[in-house]
């Protein structure tokens, strides 16, 4: 049997004392992390964007098959890609832990080997955080902060008409992940003895287990000397992130069917599981992906990053979000998603 180590014998603060120990500092502007009552940061005149997100066991993650390690590397990544989508540059995570006598010492270890190796791919350092019981299952709220520029920072709302309306990487994975994921888990909860079958779902499942939030992009942007008139994460689904561009920009938006870039093992699994393809990629989320505008005058710069992919263009039609299909059929881009977590 596994060690087993009940949080009890370590003490609230022997276990933040064990997880502090294992972070290394990794930005110049975190003036003091873990130990006093507040981190302490220092921005040096850049403007600092921060966010939280929640994250409920039961609600957003099945632990009946997210290992506790992809858990800890997804949360880092889901908050970090909505710094992201401000053109910003992570740099500091806190988290509150909600722990229920479910959970051992080794269990948070595990679940802080994933978060660790997020700070290290995406150099953010962890200054701080809150450890509570919880009467059930695991709660993790997950706090970020970044930096930008104040004439680089992108919000939702300055589309321009006429702009062109790009994505980053291909869209729809992400949910068939899931479904490969939890047709698994039935599987084996009818018969613990079957082999998993995840053949040929090794992308799928990995976009659903541990999505990257797409920092090179934002570097990318740079280097070609380009600010996206407006960006969102794609965390919902595009049709979901499309509608915000528009609502927060006061524009229509006409995409096409033809452009919108879907892996070929999406396309498989979409398939398999009778489930149409685009509606993965409109309504499917968790790609985490970037969807953002840039002028017409800046699109030649951006059209030469891999992975960038022009879906349609913002019109000034204020309550126009269509789709024009590869039949040529224009219809309403919706949102059905809306309300889920
Ligand atoms: P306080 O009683 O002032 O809330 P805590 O004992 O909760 O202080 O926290 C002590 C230090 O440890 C603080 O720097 C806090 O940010 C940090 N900390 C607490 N829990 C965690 C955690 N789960 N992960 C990382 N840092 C944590
Ligand atoms: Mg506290």
């Amino acid at each position: 049997m596994e060690k087993r180590t009940e949080i009890g014998e370590v003490g609230e603060f022997g276990l933040i004392n064990h997880i502090a120990s294992k972070f290394t500092q990794k930005q110049d502007w975190t003036d003091l992390g873990i130990g006093d009552d507040t981190a302490v940061l220092d921005p040096k005149g850049n403007k600092v964007v921060t966010t939280t997100e929640l994250f409920i066991e039961g609600v957003h993650f099945d632990l009946g098959y997210t290992p506790l390690q992809h858990l800890g590397f997804k949360v880092v990544s889901v908050v970090l890609s909505d710094i992201a989508a401000m053109n910003a540059i992570p740099a500091q995570i806190t988290i509150g832990l909600g722990l229920s006598n479910r959970f051992s010492v080794e269990s948070v270890d595990a679940l802080y080997e994933g978060i660790q190796l997020a700070c290290e791919e995406y150099k953010v350092d962890l200054v701080g955080g809150d450890t509570t019981s919880s009467p059930q299952g695991l709660i993790i709220s997950m706090t970020a902060t970044g930096v930008v520029e104040a004439d680089k920072l992108v919000q939702r709302g300055t589309a321009k008409p006429n702009d062109v309306l790009c994505v980053t990487g291909d869209l729809g994975a992400a949910l068939m992940g899931l479904h490969s994921l939890e047709r698994e888990k039935q599987v084996f909860l009818a018969n613990p003895d079957m082999k998993p079958e995840l053949e040929g779902k090794s992308y799928v499942v990995l976009r659903q287990l541990k999505p990257m939030a797409r920092f090179d992009m934002i570097h990318e942007f740079r280097d070609v000397g380009v600010v996206p008139t407006s960006m969102i994460d794609c965390s919902d689904g595009l049709a979901s992130e499309i509608i915000h561009l528009c609502n927060a920009s006061g524009l229509g938006a006409r995409i096409f069917e033809k452009n919108i870039p879907i892996d070929d093992e999406t396309y498989l699994a979409a398939t398999e599981f009778n489930v149409s393809p685009l509606t993965a990629a409109l309504n499917g989320g968790e790609d985490y992906e970037l969807v953002f505008t840039v002028s017409q005058e800046d699109f030649p710069k951006v059209e030469k990053i891999a992975d960038v992919t022009a879906i349609g263009y913002m019109t000034n039609i204020g309550n126009e979000r269509v789709m024009v299909m590869k039949s040529d059929a224009i219809v309403d881009l919706t949102a059905p998603g809306f309300g889920k977590q």
